[in-house]
């Protein structure tokens, strides 16, 4: 069985693909999708082709938003043929991404399946089965809890165990599981004191007010998926609260895509703000590739563009280049970037430093304003703590998160578990659950 089949965020070319080496010459009966991010489904038509056999499972939704990810994926990809000179793109086509999403099973959330995709009898001990449950990070998104031979194995997938403004807080098993696959993204970050949601959504109104009178347009790098559609909601309640003036809003081609897809499952998932129709309420332009180009840096405009790391070439990477050097006008960041990735140096080097946002090009001065909000839509580092302890299983295999955030979730988990063993695997080493 594979768990997720993502392309790797910072390399390039087969690098990005995951290891498959290692499990070549087994036979794999299924491949299961946590949710539709890059990071996670962005191979999967690869994956498909090394084993042809598996079974490919996933939630509706998910199937829905990873189609359209990964045919953008190709667009990407092909382009970047050119842009980087890189021979291997694009790592799947069009035709393959249609024919390996005809083959996607829907699964349910909170039932049992079987392998063979089929709803499995509630006793049934000895076979493999598996279930979907909601994990509370983006549209879709769910844990994976695997049973087999009377044992359970539970992959938590990117979660959030607390509300955003649009998804609910994960609902995730309270029984006892043997083996936990956790995922660390915030593990190097404490929660700040006095946190919370609606104080930080205060602050975001109050610096936008600011920034506004100012005179300045405001740039916020987001993920197409997840993040672009809690900052409509957030800035559509400001509207309506009368926190802020009437003002523009742009997002991106991809992210329109994906805010239609929230919309049109506003009633059949489960979310907050059920009636609140993002297209039309929030109603924002779509930019493009080219009329990113010309968009007008002028006040009062919210540009809130893909991709959240600023990778070279996307929407955000080449607005921000526009506006670095204007002290009139801000970068809000509202979400996790790698430290390595542009978006990430950027915050490192702060106004009055110096970033090159894209190798390609000279480096630029920072002298626009900068400011960071926290709406992770991933688990604090607390709340990951406080499952694995009121689960206590007797083994926890911590994955996705930048070193430092492993480290310390090991680290404080082997303290306060002294029960379970923490294991941080090496890609390629085989574990024994
Ligand atoms: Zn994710
Ligand atoms: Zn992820």
């Amino acid at each position: 069985m594979v768990l997720d089949c993502g392309m790797h965020p910072k390399n390039t070319g087969e690098d990005a693909l995951p290891l498959l080496t290692p499990i070549a010459g087994r036979e794999i009966e299924a491949v299961l999708i946590s949710h539709a991010h890059q990071d996670h489904i962005g191979t999967l038509p690869v994956g498909m082709r090394r084993f042809p056999r598996a079974r490919v499972f996933m939630t509706e939704a998910t199937a829905e938003v990873g189609s359209v990810l990964l045919h953008n994926s190709v667009n990407v990809m092909t382009r970047q043929r050119e842009e980087i000179g890189e021979r291997s793109y694009p790592l799947f086509t069009h035709r393959e991404t249609d024919r390996a999403s005809e083959r996607w099973r829907w699964c349910p959330l909170r039932q049992r399946i079987s392998i063979a995709g089929e709803r499995a009898p509630q006793r049934e001990r000895d076979s493999l089965t598996f279930e979907f449950l909601e994990a509370g990070h983006v549209l879709g998104s769910a844990g994976i809890l695997v049973r087999a031979e009377g044992q359970a194995v539970f992959y938590t997938g990117d979660v959030n165990f607390d509300d955003q403004t649009i998804m609910q807080a994960a609902i995730f098993p309270e029984e006892k599981l043997d083996v936990m696959i956790m995922e660390c993204t915030r593990g190097d970050h404490a929660k700040p004191e006095g946190w919370t949601r609606a104080s930080e959504e205060r602050r975001l109104a109050e610096a936008f007010a600011k920034a506004f009178d100012r005179g300045a347009c405001v740039l916020i790098p987001v993920f197409a998926l997840g993040k672009t559609q809690e900052v409509l909601a957030m800035l559509h309640k400001f509207r309506r609260q009368r926190l802020l003036p009437e003002f523009p809003i742009y997002i991106g081609g991809l992210s329109s895509k994906f805010t239609d897809i929230y919309d049109r499952r506003a009633h059949t998932t489960r979310r907050q703000l059920p009636h609140l129709q993002l297209m039309r309420e929030a109603a924002p332009f779509v930019l493009n590739d080219e009329t990113v180009r010309d968009a007008t840096l002028r006040a009062g405009r919210v540009y809130a563009l893909s991709s959240g790391m600023m990778i070279p070439n996307t929407l955000s990477n080449v607005f921000a280049r526009r506006l670095i050097e204007n002290p009139l006008h801000a970068i809000f960041f509202v979400g996790y970037a790698s430290p390595e990735s542009p978006a990430g140096l950027l915050r490192e080097a702060g106004p009055g430093g110096e970033v090159a946002l894209d190798p390609g090009k000279p480096p630029q001065h920072i002298r626009c304003n900068i400011e960071q909000f926290q709406f992770s839509a991933h688990a604090t580092r607390e709340t990951l703590i406080a499952y694995a302890r009121k689960i206590s299983p007797r083994k926890i295999v911590l994955v996705h998160g930048d070193p430092p955030a492993v480290e310390w979730m090991r680290a404080t988990l082997s303290a306060e578990l002294p029960g379970s063993e923490v294991i941080v695997p090496a890609p390629g080493v085989e574990v024994q659950l």
